[in-house]
This record gives structure tokens, C-alpha cells and sequence, in this order.
């Protein structure tokens, strides 16, 4: 009989690394890396009717509605290439999304396998996003200080330009960032409680994220 898939919950606070790891994990694991705000990000791109209704939300910085959120992760989550499972990097972000998550899973007979939570104190975080820069595209994430590109502006996977997303400038930080202790904080407990919480430090150099990660998941 064929392994149920893996289905793994990457948590922690905006920019705790969860987008970076679980690009360097996915390979290994060989999981596809699904991004909620990529997929949101995604949508923009193309000018969909669902990039419209959640842009207003994610430009202030508030989490866009439960019921647009699952139903576009759950339709990606059913494509062919998570078969196997994924890294899901971003969702659930609420009670009603986990919750959500779980009862979709639990009609195919599976659950979440593991849900490592990276821990970054707020300064850090605060630090972190007013540097982070993204390449318009492929989506690879930079610092300006701590992961800075060979070229200032410009990727080193294919010269794309770097930008910096609106949704990190500093005040709407500080709301994604209340946002997070309200609403997907709660989470930490929920899956404390289902036994497959991992609390890692993500205020350590990058390498050492992934190397304690790779430890939890024995790869
Ligand atoms: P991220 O790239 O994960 O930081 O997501 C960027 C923005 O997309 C967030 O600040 C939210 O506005 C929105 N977003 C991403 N994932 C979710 C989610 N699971 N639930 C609600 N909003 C989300
Ligand atoms: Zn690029």
C-alpha cells in the first residue's frame, strides 16, 4: 500500500523564514511548497476576480476572509502534484482555516503530520520585512543586510528586478504583525494539543533554521 501523504504546517510570524525553508526543504521532501500569499500574489498578477476581492484586505495588512482563503488553498491542495502531500507555508492562518484543513484531510483519511513553529521575537520580525526584498519574477526573497543579492536590485537566479511589497512597509507591518498575535497565534495551542507541534528558533542564521528543521523531519 502506497504511504499516506505528509501534510506539513509550517508556523510562525510574518518573515520568520517559513517562505525561504520551505523553499529549500521542498526538494528534499519532495513536496510541493504551497503558499497561501503566493497564491494570493499569483492571482494579482493575472487579474482574477479572487486577486480583486483580496487585495484590499492584504494591503492593509488584515487577513483576507476565511472562506476565500480555503477554498483556494483546497483547490490547489487537490491538484496532481500534492498526491504525496505538501509544505504548506502561510495556512492555515485561523481556528476556522485549521479546522477547516482538518476535516477536508479527515474525508480522505488523513491529518496534518507535523506543524514546526518558528520562533522570532517581534524586533527581529520588524527588522526582518523593512529589508526583505522579492523578485518580481520568481518570487525569491532577499535581505538587504542579512541575504543581500550579488547585484544590489537584481536576482542572482535570473536578474529579475527586486522589490518591495507594499504589505511590508513599516506600518502595515505592525498590523500584520497584531494580526498574527490575534487571530494565528491560537494556532500554536491547537496543534500543540494534536501533538505535532516542533518549536524551532528562527532567530538563527538560515542554515541553522533549515539544519534543525531537516533534524524534525529526519531528512
Ligand atoms: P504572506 O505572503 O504569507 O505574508 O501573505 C501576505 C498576505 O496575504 C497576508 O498578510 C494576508 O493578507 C494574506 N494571506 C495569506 N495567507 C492567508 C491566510 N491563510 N488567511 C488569510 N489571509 C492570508
Ligand atoms: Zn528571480
Amino acid at each position: 500500500m502506497p504511504s499516506k501523504p505528509t501534510y506539513i504546517v509550517l508556523l510562525g510570524p510574518p518573515a520568520s523564514g517559513k517562505g525561504t525553508q520551505a523553499a529549500r526543504l521542498c526538494e528534499e521532501l519532495e513536496l510541493p511548497h504551497i503558499a497561501s500569499g503566493d497564491l494570493f500574489r499569483e492571482n494579482f498578477k493575472h487579474e482574477t476576480e479572487l486577486g480583486a476581492k483580496a487585495k484590499a484586505y492584504i494591503d492593509r495588512g488584515a487577513l483576507v476572509p476565511d472562506d476565500i482563503t480555503i477554498a483556494m488553498v483546497m483547490k490547489r491542495l487537490g491538484r496532481p502534484d500534492c498526491a504525496q502531500g505538501a509544505i504548506l507555508d502561510g495556512f492555515p492562518r485561523t481556528i476556522p482555516q485549521a479546522k477547516a484543513l482538518d476535516t477536508a484531510l479527515a474525508e480522505q483519511g488523513f491529518r496534518v503530520s507535523i506543524t514546526p513553529y518558528i520562533a522570532v521575537p517581534d524586533e527581529v520580525i520588524i527588522e526582518r520585512v523593512s529589508g526583505r526584498r522579492v523578485c518580481r519574477t520568481c518570487g525569491e526573497t532577499y535581505h538587504v543586510k542579512y541575504y543581500p543579492p550579488q547585484e544590489a536590485g537584481l536576482c542572482d537566479q535570473d536578474g529579475g528586478e527586486l522589490y518591495q511589497r507594499d504589505d511590508d512597509k513599516p506600518e502595515t507591518v505592525r498590523e500584520r504583525l497584531k494580526v498574527y498575535w490575534e487571530q494565528t497565534s491560537p494556532l500554536i495551542d491547537y496543534y500543540r494539543k494534536q501533538s505535532t507541534l516542533v518549536e524551532i528558533d528562527g532567530n538563527q542564521p538560515i542554515d541553522a533554521v533549515t539544519k534543525d528543521l531537516r533534524a524534525v523531519f529526519g531528512a
